[in-house]
């Protein structure tokens, strides 16, 4: 990769090293700049890329909007109501998920990206020993407000000793990471040789991503940097001694998903289309779970 002023030009496949890239699809920014950004396809892999993505010093800008509600806790309009509500149950979930794959030992939890401190707050009422890192200033501080809960600045990762984590987890958040590979790397040392890694990311090799095209709403661009299909993340997770022991589906995106792409699109009544259109790609995931709207992965250290 070599950086211009501000945009990132991928040339090399981070995923598996190829130099050959082809454009795949021309996204638009839809929440926040309305620009337009391309994203490649690795011809090799298959892995795909935000193009010339803005750099960490001037993706900020991207992120300024009111409608970004992974940061936000309004309760208007139906899409926000209904997020909240999946959360409450997508938290549970989560919680649960954590406590199975780290054996139901209680232990050292990194949440990366942690947001509001939602997820922060549950695995530390289950008596965790919680630390959460998170570049937004206002989530920090809502998280210290609301749960009492101190997060780091993004750097603090870079800080934190090695094979010391119990539990890595990243909610949405890795698709973000402008050093995909150094941040892998890095996990693969702080996490303690039976640690947990569960990594949770939109899967571009869905059924709602193949429906809605250049308007499916988890290309993100430019926010989100990296798309990944399972077979993509497996290569990833391998590249940096990892194996994936469960892939589990986050049901839920796909109607959440769904209507963002319809407004995307410019749909008449888009949040009820999208829903419909969620509950018939919810029901086909059913019986094929790899092409659920997001995927969750739960990975451990290979053995040496
Ligand atoms: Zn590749």
């Amino acid at each position: 990769m070599e950086s211009t002023s501000i945009k990132i030009h991928t040339s090399i496949c981070p995923v598996c090293g190829n130099k050959a890239t082809t454009p795949f699809l021309t996204c638009k920014d839809y929440l926040a700049s309305h620009e337009i950004f391309d994203i490649y396809k690795c011809n090799r892999c298959g892995f795909a890329f935000t193009q010339d993505f803005p750099s960490e010093e001037a993706i900020g800008r991207y992120y300024d909007a009111p409608a970004y509600v992974s940061h936000s806790d309004t309760h208007k309009g139906i899409i926000n109501m209904l997020y909240h509500w999946a959360r409450k149950i997508a938290l549970r979930s989560k919680a649960k998920m954590v406590c199975r794959y780290a054996g139901d030992k209680k232990g050292m939890l990194l949440d990366i990206g942690s947001g509001t401190g939602y997820f922060l707050n549950k695995m530390k009422e289950r008596k965790w020993v919680v630390t959460g890192i998170e570049k937004s200033e206002t989530a920090r501080n809502y998280t210290k407000q609301k749960f009492n809960i101190n997060c780091q600045a993004s750097d603090y990762l870079y800080e934190i000793p090695c094979k010391t984590k119990d539990v890595i987890t990243m909610w949405h958040v890795l698709e973000h990471l402008e050093h995909l590979n150094s941040v892998m790397d890095h996990l693969q040392g702080i996490l303690k040789d039976d640690g947990t890694l569960i990594i949770a990311l939109p899967n571009k090799s869905s059924f709602d991503a193949a429906y809605y095209k250049e308007n499916w709403a988890a290309y993100d661009v430019p926010r989100h940097l990296w798309h990944f299909s399972p077979a993509d993340f497996e290569h990833l997770a391998k590249r940096h001694h990892f194996e994936i022991i469960a892939t589990k589906p986050m049901y839920f995106d796909a109607f959440y998903i769904s209507m963002l792409s319809e407004k995307n699109k410019g749909s008449f009544l888009g949040s009820i289309v999208g829903l419909f259109r969620g509950g018939l790609f919810f029901i086909k995931t059913l019986g094929n779970k790899s092409k659920s709207s997001s995927l969750i992965y739960i990975l451990k250290k290979k053995k040496q």
